[in-house]
């Protein structure tokens, strides 16, 4: 059994929210939500962070990628959305397995930066 959470997740041995799974990539909502809309989408792959991407995960990157705007838009964040990837001890990373948040709502996000 993996001691990886998200791949629990993947494998069926944790319950999750999911919105889009398909072969290679899973779209799943945040179990501790921090905007109306906030779900993560991430590489069935195990690669543990930003950090660890190399070429050859590129075309899984490319859908992570289209798959959380077009989910996005699905989920009504219509009008805009943040997304974020945490990466490491410097970026507050929790999970070390690679994910992308996708945060909306009706209403503007507050400032980060
Ligand atoms: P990060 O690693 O980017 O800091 O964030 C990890 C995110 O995963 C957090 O927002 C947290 O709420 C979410 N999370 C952690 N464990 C679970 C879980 O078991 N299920 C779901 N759906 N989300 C989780």
């Amino acid at each position: 059994m993996s001691d990886c959470i998200f791949c629990r997740i993947v494998a069926g041995e944790i319950p999750a929210k999911k919105i889009h799974e398909d072969e290679d990539i899973l779209a799943f909502h945040d179990i501790h939500p921090v905007a109306p809309v906030h779900f993560l989408v991430i590489p069935k792959l195990h690669i543990p962070s930003m950090a660890e991407l190399r070429p050859e995960h590129a075309a899984v990157m490319g859908r992570v990628m289209t798959e959380s705007a077009r989910i996005a838009g699905e989920l009504g964040c219509l009008d805009g959305f943040r997304t974020i990837i945490n990466t490491g001890r410097v970026g507050r990373q929790e999970v070390y397995h690679l994910h992308v948040h996708i945060l909306g709502g009706p209403e503007v996000l507050p400032a980060m930066l």
